[in-house]
């Protein structure tokens, strides 16, 4: 290893060591998601973070051997799939735009006449959902988005938490809505519950920390898997999806994201967010407490503290 290499290596291992104990000591953790009940159940006294590297090495701290629930984080891996399926063609369905309105709208669903904003609000990642799952059946689409996890992450063991996924369709009622919303306009093609099903289990994938942040390294690695330097996806597509997870990554929290943290990410609603900084790392941080955006509010305060310790960020 080269001397600035094991110098950058011991300020991450310092300031990841440092950044758990502060957050595990932090009082004011935000409200754990309730519209989910399996989701409500989940401790918000927990914190983990995990940085992962070009070579494989990964530096964790806190709780990072807890799998999580990565709901909304799982739509950067279907929006990945989806493109790799039908190419460009997805953007006639869908928007590239931040939303600048709540994750589960349906008034501006009905505004923009049933084509959601952007593939990251619930209307856009079912819409997306949809494609992968066209000509297959839904057990099929499903194993292909998680073999796809799996693959990127390196790790075969990622699975499904299926009690997650039965208390959200048992309470989906929304997204229900907004399904049938688009399936009026031909967005959706497949029977709705279908789509929903695939939808609700791929939001339910259980990763830990560590894991996660081994799946984001194509995205922070020119769509390679830096291992095998095999492609994963096209260069051009990873920083698009990099563009858009900083522009909607966060809902209608992406602008304080961008200002506060300066890196592409995504969120979800079981507290987890993965962050990418091109050419440097990839980084999952999980607290269930969410702020009033519906994001993690310690997962973001630890990026926030991360990459200004590391000078990390794509504004130069
Ligand atoms: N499965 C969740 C829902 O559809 C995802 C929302 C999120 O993580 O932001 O409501």
């Amino acid at each position: 290893m080269e001397p600035t290499e094991s110098r950058t290596l011991d300020a991450i291992e310092t300031a990841v060591a440092e950044i758990a104990a502060e957050m595990q000591a932090r009082e004011d953790r935000g409200e754990v998601a309730s519209y989910i009940p399996e989701l409500a159940r989940v401790s918000p006294q927990q914190f983990a973070i995990s940085v992962a590297l070009r070579d494989g090495r990964t530096i964790s701290g806190g709780d990072w051997e807890t799998p999580f629930s990565i709901q909304s984080i799982s739509k950067v891996f279907t929006l990945a799939l989806a493109l790799g399926k039908v190419g460009d063609n997805l953007w006639r369905k869908v928007g590239r735009e931040p939303s600048g309105n709540p994750f589960n709208s349906i008034v501006q669903l009905e505004h923009e006449r049933g084509r959601p904003r952007n593939p990251f609000i619930n209307a856009g990642a079912i819409a997306v959902t949809d494609m992968i799952l066209s000509g297959h059946q839904p057990k099929e689409a499903l194993g292909e988005i998680l073999r796809f996890l799996q693959f990127v992450s390196g790790d075969d063991a990622i699975s499904i938490d299926r009690s997650v996924a039965a208390s959200e369709k048992a309470t989906g009622f929304r997204n229900a809505a907004l399904a049938n919303y688009m399936k009026s306009f031909g967005i959706v093609e497949n029977p709705v519950e279908h789509t929903l099903g695939v939808y609700f289990h791929h939001c339910a994938i259980a990763m830990t920390t560590r894991q996660l942040a081994m799946a984001g390294r194509y995205l922070a690695f020119e769509g390679r898997n830096p291992d095998t330097g095999h492609s994963v996806i096209s260069l051009e597509r990873a920083r698009r999806i990099n563009a858009l997870m900083l522009t909607c990554g966060h809902y209608d929290g992406s602008g304080e994201f961008a200002y506060r943290v300066g890196l592409p990410g995504k969120s979800g609603v079981g507290g987890g967010i993965l962050a990418v900084v091109p050419g440097g790392a990839s980084i999952a941080v999980w607290s269930p407490g969410l702020d009033h955006n519906g994001n993690s509010k310690l997962g973001r305060d630890a990026l926030e503290l991360l990459a200004r310790r590391m000078h990390w960020s794509v504004f130069g």
